[in-house]
């Protein structure tokens, strides 16, 4: 097949200045043996002293024991979804210099999923630049994209480096409410939304789902999590409308997606303060939802890389979910969404780049995944002229 010209993308769902940060890490993701992740944490260690900070770990491919992690040297080792780390002692002792005592609270899956954007924002901190900002955004070029929201602001100083590499007009902020509240005047204006959590991540079987996971390393049933209760969530967005900035609701499972969708319909005429709804990911929606998320007039923004979920997770998800995974085809056919229009793609940086996210689409694993070119293009539709071109491969 030809290489397709595609305009450079705009990826609607990034985490910038983490993926840069974590650029400077080891890279597990093509890793498949447990020996070979030892082997190359511990060559890392060798030539830098501190602590060896790890992204891309797959743990469909391999666990890793706790006592093979107490014996490596100082580690934080992210999953592919960073919805699990696992840190070791020494690694925490090295991070709880700089941080405190909470560090040491990274083990604990729940309280780990609802201070996600905390635990990120350390590692994005540890290593953030100007500098490094420029590079990676030279790489997203390189792969055919040109802007990517920041879904995570760490904090006033990540606006200003994105000012000092003259790289605002390529991204949109999105903050944590926590972190907008400390920002000044200035730094809230330059925040479009806030951010928030409902759930984990399927591959952390923390998405939480209607019906429980298959057995995996944990015991008993589990539904995954939600973070919070309904109250807590109907009380953060009705808090969040003063404010009459965007709101990005990060929700995976259907427990989760209609825990968002209920409480959006439960705040009445306050909706009307957000110029703007998104609910992020959304891969587990079913048709009821979606249908009333297009009543609400809500912006779906989803990841056609995540196709790839219903091959890898397999192995975890119930009966029938991985065939309901990423339902472009129902969305866009059936509840009426309009690429480009209310239905925004982005990666999560999972990979970055056009051509995995575009293979994903155009031969998904699933046929209610499919998208076409143009509505590929649309969703990931951005305004700059620059042409790129994509290799991808017809299977068969
Ligand atoms: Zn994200």
């Amino acid at each position: 097949m030809p290489p397709i010209e595609i305009p450079l993308l705009a990826d609607h769902h990034s985490h910038p200045l983490l993926y840069a940060t974590l650029q400077q890490a080891v890279d597990l993701s093509d890793v498949t043996e447990l020996d070979d992740a030892c082997d190359l944490l511990q060559q890392s260690a060798d030539r830098q002293a501190g602590l060896t900070v790890a992204h891309g770990w797959k743990d469909n491919r391999f666990e890793i024991p706790e006592s093979r992690l107490q014996q490596l040297p100082p580690v934080a080792i992210f999953n592919v979804s960073l919805h699990q780390l696992l840190i070791n002692a020494t690694g925490q002792s090295l991070l709880s210099a700089q941080y405190g005592e909470v560090i040491n609270r990274v083990n604990d899956r729940r309280w780990y999923e609802s201070h996600l954007p905390t635990v990120l924002n350390w590692f994005a901190n540890l290593a953030g630049s100007a500098e490094i900002l420029v590079q990676f955004y030279d790489q997203l070029e390189g792969l055919g994209v040109w802007s990517a929201e920041e879904m995570l602001l760490v904090d006033e100083r990540e606006i200003d480096w994105f000012r000092e590499a003259d790289l605002l007009l390529r991204t949109t902020f999105w903050a944590a409410p926590g972190t907008f509240a400390n920002l000044s005047a200035a730094g809230q204006k330059q925040v479009h939304g806030l951010k928030f959590f409902t759930d984990g991540a399927i591959g952390a079987r923390s998405a939480a789902i209607q019906h429980a996971y298959q057995a995996g390393s944990q015991t008993g049933k589990n539904h995954g999590m939600l973070i919070h209760t309904d109250h807590q969530l109907q009380c953060q967005l009705t808090q969040a409308a003063e404010s009459h900035k965007a709101i990005a609701i990060h929700a995976i499972g259907d427990r989760a997606i209609e825990q968002a969708i209920t409480q959006l319909e439960g705040i009445g005429p306050l909706i009307d303060h957000f110029p703007e709804i998104r609910l992020e990911h959304v891969q587990l929606i079913n048709l009821e939802q979606a249908c009333r998320a297009k009543r609400q007039g809500i912006v779906l923004s989803m990841q056609p890389n995540f196709n790839s979920d219903s091959v890898n997770y397999g192995d975890r998800l119930p009966d029938g979910y991985a065939e309901r995974n990423n339902p472009f085809r129902m969305l866009i056919d059936k509840a009426g969404f309009v690429p480009g229009v209310d239905l925004i793609l982005g990666s999560d940086g999972m990979p970055h780049g056009a051509a995995f996210a575009l293979q994903q689409s155009l031969y998904p694993p699933i046929e209610n995944q499919r998208l076409s070119l143009s509505e590929f293009l649309a969703g990931y539709g951005s305004n700059s002229d620059k042409v790129f071109r994509v290799d991808i491969e017809s299977p068969g």
